[in-house]
């Protein structure tokens, strides 16, 4: 009973570190806003200056990706 607890929080950690291994580097973020011809100064930890402006350039950079691979 013991040892399967322990087997079951071993695979936690090991699934744990397998996705911070794998995920992606974050870019470094910048101090005026990305999206497009903004312009803004980021909110403070992000690349931003606001939610719509990420979720816009987001969604741009989707398009971008999308239209080069096809
Ligand atoms: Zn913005």
């Amino acid at each position: 009973m013991c040892d399967e607890i322990d087997a079951a929080s071993d695979l936690e950690i090991l699934n744990t570190e397998i996705a911070l291994a794998n995920r992606p580097i974050p870019a470094p973020r910048s101090p005026v806003c990305l999206n497009a011809d903004c312009g803004e100064p980021s909110l403070d930890g992000a690349s931003y200056c606001s939610k719509e402006c990420c979720e816009d350039h987001a969604r741009e950079l989707w398009a971008a990706k999308n239209r080069r691979a096809a």
